[in-house]
């Protein structure tokens, strides 16, 4: 490929929205043969909301709301915001807080109104804190999560007060590009730290056989890599600060213009718009901007 042929896909990308850091990267996209794609702000539209608050016994639900909202207010993920809006809108005035901590795919902590407070999930918060979480209120996070939802549990000085379920609808045009994605030859993999039942909602929705859940951000990187050295070239699409090590080893990272800075920082091209459909037009148009020039 001339680099003035590939100076006018750039050009095409652009018009379209999409944002290429440079022409040599429509070059990586030819031989492209899988695509990763993360669920949550990706597959999913992010916007999550809250759909059942399960506190602990003698735990008023107001309290364990406000003081989750606390420790959220510092972190940039979809389940924060659904946590913040939910408090919101039931009335209750999240108190102060400091010294956040964003542990990124697992949770967060800070110091609200004197209190060490965690959220996150629940096999973090067991593992990491050593939380003891009742048989009652996992067999509750493992119903609801079968169900399809994101569930996080909330700690505050080191006992458990309840748990958070939390949902997020698939983007209306994601099933149309999985398909999209099939006809070009593309195989689609969903990447996620969320858990099994969440993750197994969004594939059967949108016929994604090759699902990869609860995976860490280091664990992402580790799957895009071990698809490498079995000789895929791959494609890795992705919103979040989790996201970031991954779309940076894939052959090409694409980032949602929705998401973080971090993910986009991390990637070959932007889709400014957060526009999903644009992933496939993204991969024929270098494909088609080779193919005139060879
Ligand atoms: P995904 O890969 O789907 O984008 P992440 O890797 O960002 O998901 O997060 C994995 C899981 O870690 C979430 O499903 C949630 O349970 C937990 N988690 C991540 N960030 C937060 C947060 N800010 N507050 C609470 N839990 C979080
Ligand atoms: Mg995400």
């Amino acid at each position: 490929a001339t680099p003035t042929a590939l100076l006018v896909g750039t050009g095409r990308g652009s018009q379209l929205g999409i944002l290429i850091r440079g022409p040599e990267v429509l070059e990586q996209t030819r031989r492209v043969d899988t695509v990763v794609l993360d669920k949550t702000g990706t597959l999913t539209s992010g916007r999550m909301s809250v759909t059942a608050i399960d506190p602990a016994a003698g735990v008023a639900e107001a309290s364990l709301l406000g003081r989750a909202a606390a420790a959220e207010s510092g972190s940039v993920h979809p389940v924060a915001a659904a946590i913040i809006a939910a408090a919101r809108e039931a009335g209750v005035a999240a108190p102060e807080s400091e010294g956040f901590q964003a542990h990124d795919g697992a949770g967060v902590s800070a110091v609200v109104d004197g209190s060490a407070v965690a959220v996150g999930r629940a096999g973090w918060l067991a593992e990491t804190w050593s939380v003891e979480i009742p048989d009652a209120a996992l067999a509750s996070i493992t119903d609801r999560e079968s169900a399809g939802m994101t569930v996080v549990a909330v700690v505050i000085d080191g006992q458990f007060a309840g748990s958070l379920a939390i949902a997020d609808a698939v983007r209306p045009e994601a099933t149309a590009t999985i398909e999209r994605l099939r006809a070009l030859g593309l195989e689609p993999v969903l990447l996620t730290g969320d858990n099994a039942g969440a993750a197994e909602r969004v594939a059967a929705e949108l016929g994604i056989d090759d699902v990869r859940a609860g995976v860490t951000p280091v664990g992402k990187l580790d799957t895009i890599r071990a698809l490498q050295a079995d000789g895929r070239v791959v494609a890795m699409v992705g919103d979040g600060v989790n996201d970031a090590a991954a779309l940076a080893a894939a052959d090409l990272g694409i980032a949602m213009g929705s998401g973080t800075d971090a993910a986009m920082a991390a990637s070959d091209l932007t889709i400014v718009s957060g526009d999903l459909a644009l992933v496939p037009d993204a991969i024929r148009l270098a494909r088609r901007t080779l193919r005139t020039i060879v």
